[in-house]
């Protein structure tokens, strides 16, 4: 990550230094997809790729400039309010609104720049990432006293009623809460983590089909409300607490539909634990099939797949090397992820970007990603305001 960039890119709009740089990485996700909005396990890795804040208290009103989206739309923080901030700058609008209203404090205005190095909308949520990366950046200067868990049901909740995305808790966890060298074990209903190592001889590589992720929120929307529909039949408070003998019973007293939807998210909860297991005892074979069976489903019972990510999928199993792969992230369009041999890096990543091309007609992108700790403040003199 270009930190000198940053500091130029401050003083040079704002003609001064800042006082604290917050960095919050992006997350990518190993297995239990769609799972946690069912109250089930998800399986994330916080990567190296970030968004970063520098910034510093100010009388005037919050004026932030981002590298990749320019300037803002400025607001005084102690007035947000639903509805009156739109653009990119919703997302630190939000987290103000939230962190005001949480802690009843009054949160100082911010001079600030956004730099990073996360693609945004390819399902490695960037959005997370700048809503946390202003959490804790707040958190310090107004000396809120929250730590990152709290933050990232803040940032949930910001991202659910202020930006009106209907998302789940993983992406914020995962962005407040990763560890290096580590994969988090979540269970999205008590919010408690185990952290896996990755095994050292391992690589982490998102496969990004460069086709945007068009996941419209009906489509979206429309899923959550199978699942829902799905669960008042079983009669369980959420489907994680389905099982297939509830899919067995049920079958043919509710829309096909519905019931395939149940499977996915039934089925794929069963994957996480499947995978953690065979993470910890090092089954590579077994770590290959439920990634490729979590795919199989996402393509054919919850139909969030598209060409692009399925041909991705497809080239990255017959590649050398290749641990496992699946699309991650919400769907149609967006990225896969790979587990790799890490000595095969280059090998594996030559050629799914070949095969890749020869098989979608455009190009593709890999990058090789390192597991990492959660939102932070890098530096700077903690200046309280
Ligand atoms: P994803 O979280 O999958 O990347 P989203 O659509 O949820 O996709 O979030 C992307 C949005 O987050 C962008 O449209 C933008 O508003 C905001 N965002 C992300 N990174 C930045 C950045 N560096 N500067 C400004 N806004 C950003
Ligand atoms: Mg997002």
């Amino acid at each position: 990550m270009p930190l000198n960039l940053l500091g130029d890119f401050f003083q040079s709009t704002f003609h001064g230094d800042p006082a604290i740089v917050a960095i919050a990485p992006g997350r990518i996700n190993l297995i239990g997809e769609h799972t946690d909005y069912n109250d089930g396990f998800v399986f994330p890795v916080a990567i190296d790729r970030y968004v970063v804040a520098a910034v510093r208290p100010t009388q005037g009103p919050t004026r932030l400039v981002s590298l990749l989206a320019g300037e803002g739309q400025t607001f005084q923080t102690a007035e947000v309010a639903l509805g009156t901030v739109e653009g990119w700058a919703k997302y630190p609008a939000g987290m103000a609104w939230v962190l005001t209203q949480a802690t009843g404090k009054a949160l100082t205005n911010l001079e600030g720049v956004v730099v990073s190095n996360l693609p945004m909308g390819s399902g490695v949520s960037s959005s997370a990432a700048i809503e946390m990366a202003f959490g804790v950046a707040w958190n310090e200067l107004s000396a809120l006293g929250l730590g990152n868990k709290e933050l990232a049901l803040l940032a949930q909740k910001c991202e659910n009623t202020f930006v009106g995305v209907n998302c789940g808790i993983m992406d914020q966890m995962a962005s407040a809460m990763g560890r290096p060298d580590a994969a988090m074990f979540l269970d999205t209903r008590t919010l408690n983590i185990a952290y896996p190592p990755i095994p050292g001889d391992w690589s982490i590589v998102m496969c990004d089909t460069r086709r945007p992720r068009s996941l419209s929120d009906s489509a979206y929307n429309e899923r959550r409300a199978q699942c829902e529909e799905a669960a008042r039949m079983f009669g369980v408070a959420a489907l994680r607490d389905a099982n297939v003998e509830d899919l067995e019973t049920y079958a043919g007293q509710m829309s096909e539909t519905s019931w395939r939807r149940a499977r996915h998210v039934i089925t794929e909860n069963a994957r996480c634990i499947e995978f953690r297991d065979a993470l910890r005892a090092g089954d590579r074979s077994r770590v290959f099939e439920v990634m490729k069976a979590s795919h199989v489903s996402l393509r054919d019972d919850y139909e969030v797949s598209c060409h692009e990510l399925d041909a991705m999928a497809e080239v990255c199993w017959s590649a050398p090397g290749c641990l496992g792969a699946r699309m991650t992230g919400a769907g149609f369009g967006g990225a896969c992820v790979a587990l790799i041999s890490a000595n095969l890096e280059r090998e594996f990543c030559v050629q799914v970007e070949e095969r890749y091309r020869k098989s979608v007609g455009s190009e593709g992108r890999l990058l090789v990603c390192k597991a990492v700790q959660g939102a932070h403040v890098l530096a700077g003199d903690s200046q309280r305001g």
